[in-house]
């Protein structure tokens, strides 16, 4: 096909590599002269690199090449020639948005099918303006386009049927995996994120740990590649604080997708991240990143008694020692360690939390309470430690970081679901495809048990009263009854 693509930045000149390796002709158009010759050099030095380390071959390489066409307008008319399609990928405006559009419609044959790359802005809203909106959808590329091989299709309230098929169809035979999506705020992935980045900011404000003990218990107890502040490095807080704020207003304030007040002032302070050198993490030179040394917690005694409360705690392969002295831990799911302590009549000074999500994994996660002793502290972390796991100590709260954190992320993605906003199964593969978690969130709550971060949910909005943690009716009623979270809604009768 003829595609053209409209602004040729970082996802313009993605989006043109993207193409032209899978056999399309690319003409590519930008406001700003210089940038459509400079994106032409950049996709053809990065197709010749793919040729010299041999992931593509030469002859292709060259061919791709040879496909791309600078344009000198956007408007250009292209005769008998014109494009079969045009891909938007200039500023995040409305307006600028629409009036390109706009323009276009005027420069192009009727056939000519528009798609747009915003990634926040509602794709109804762009084509409005259009006299056939009918023509216009949202092809939501991820940055960098080459590698990242999601593209969300977005159909907007007045796109035409077959659109959001031909771009699928387009997209899936050119090698990358479509998904569609509601056109509603964040689409599904940067809806899907929030999850994560929310609870994280919850659990900073309320000084459960630090932002690296945080990360180190995503990356350990939960497997993922990236704890929740180092990828807010990664992405930029600018963007991840805007789009949080974008969805938030974008459901009118849905309790389960609100945002922290920190980000605000760490953005003012041009802490973004990697690209700044400075975000939570510092990245000048010889600086450790995310990569910094775990703080140890030395000389505790590995062998001092310890009582188990309840069943959760099987997994330590702790024997349950009567001692007068014994450490007491307790599971919390959803619950709190000073709660257990009040309903139990536990001693406080050495009652001790542990996160039973964390056991089978690298590392296990303690809380400790206002009233936990120094010596109970160091003892704990030397007997959780005893067969080379690391420990992590985090201050009580009801649930614990990471319990927290994989609720927050199957409860948002099953608000998705429950909205039609995008199919289960793709709900899945988008997450794991756009933000690379190890489980797609609905698979994961299965692998889990959905009964289970049912409990956990039910036990965060107990003790907390934050309405944030209400479990949504879809993951209710399929734990309820036993089936699995990707179960797509029943039909009805017409
Ligand atoms: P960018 O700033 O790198 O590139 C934008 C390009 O558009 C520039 O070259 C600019 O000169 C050109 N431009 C601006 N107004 C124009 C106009 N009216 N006509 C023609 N060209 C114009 O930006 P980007 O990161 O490539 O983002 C482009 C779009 O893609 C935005 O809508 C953004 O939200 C979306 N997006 C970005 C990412 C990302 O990670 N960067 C991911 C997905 C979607």
């Amino acid at each position: 096909m003829r595609i053209r693509i409209v602004g040729a930045g970082t996802m313009g000149r993605g989006i043109a590599q993207w193409a032209v390796t899978a056999g399309h002709t690319v003409e590519l158009a930008d406001a700003r002269p210089e940038a459509v010759p400079e994106a032409v050099s950049f996709v053809r030095a990065m197709l010749e690199r793919a040729a010299a380390k041999g992931r593509m071959g030469r002859a292709d390489a060259d061919r791709a090449g040879a496909a791309l066409v600078a344009l000198e307008s956007p408007y250009a008319a292209g005769g008998a020639e014109a494009p079969g399609l045009v891909i938007e990928a200039v500023l995040e405006d409305l307006g600028t948005k629409a009036e390109l559009f706009t323009g276009l419609e005027r420069a192009l044959p009727a056939s000519t099918v528009f798609a747009t790359n915003t990634s926040s802005l509602s794709v109804t809203r762009i084509g409005a303006r259009l006299g056939d909106p009918g023509r216009l959808a949202g092809l939501h590329f991820f940055n960098p386009v080459p590698l990242m091989r999601l593209v969300e299709v977005v159909p907007g309230a007045a796109t035409r049927e077959g659109v959001p098929e031909l771009l699928a169809a387009l997209v899936a035979e050119s090698g990358h995996h479509p998904v569609t999506v509601a056109d509603t705020p964040g689409f599904l992935v940067n809806h899907a994120g929030r999850g994560l980045v929310t609870e994280a900011f919850a659990l900073l404000e309320e000084s459960v740990a630090g932002h690296p003990a945080i990360d180190r218990i995503a990356r350990d107890v939960l497997g993922l590649r990236m704890g929740p502040f180092e990828l807010m490095d990664l992405t930029g807080l600018d963007v991840t604080a805007s789009v949080m704020d974008t969805v938030w207003d974008g459901f009118r304030h849905a309790d389960r997708l609100r945002p922290s007040y920190l980000p605000a002032n760490r953005v003012a302070a041009g802490l973004h991240g990697r690209k700044s050198a400075r975000g939570f993490y510092s990245y000048g030179e010889g600086e450790p990143g995310p990569g910094l040394p775990e703080p140890r917690i030395e000389g505790g005694d590995p062998a001092r008694a310890v009582r188990l409360v309840g069943d959760g705690l099987a997994g330590l392969g702790t024997p349950r020692e009567p001692a007068a002295d014994a450490l007491v831990l307790v599971p919390t799911w959803g619950t709190s360690v000073s709660a257990a302590v009040a309903a139990d009549g536990l001693p406080a000074e050495r009652t001790l939390g542990v996160d039973p999500l964390s056991l089978g994994t690298p590392r296990r996660v303690l809380a400790v309470t206002p009233a936990t002793d120094g010596e109970a502290v160091r003892d704990a972390v030397a007997v959780l430690a005893r067969d080379g796991h690391a420990v992590s100590v985090v201050r009580d709260t009801a649930g614990s970081v990471a319990q927290r954190l994989l609720a927050s992320i199957v409860n948002v993605a099953t608000g998705i679901a429950e909205r039609g906003i995008a199919a289960p199964d793709d709900i899945d593969t988008a997450v794991t495809l756009g933000l690379g978690y190890p489980h797609g969130p609905l698979a994961w709550a299965d692998t889990v048990g959905s009964a289970r971060i049912l409990s956990l949910l039910r036990a965060l909005a107990q003790e907390t009263g934050d309405p944030r943690y209400r479990p949504t009716p879809w993951l209710t009623h399929r734990a309820n009854l036993g089936l699995p979270l990707r179960t797509p809604m029943p039909g009805l009768p017409e």
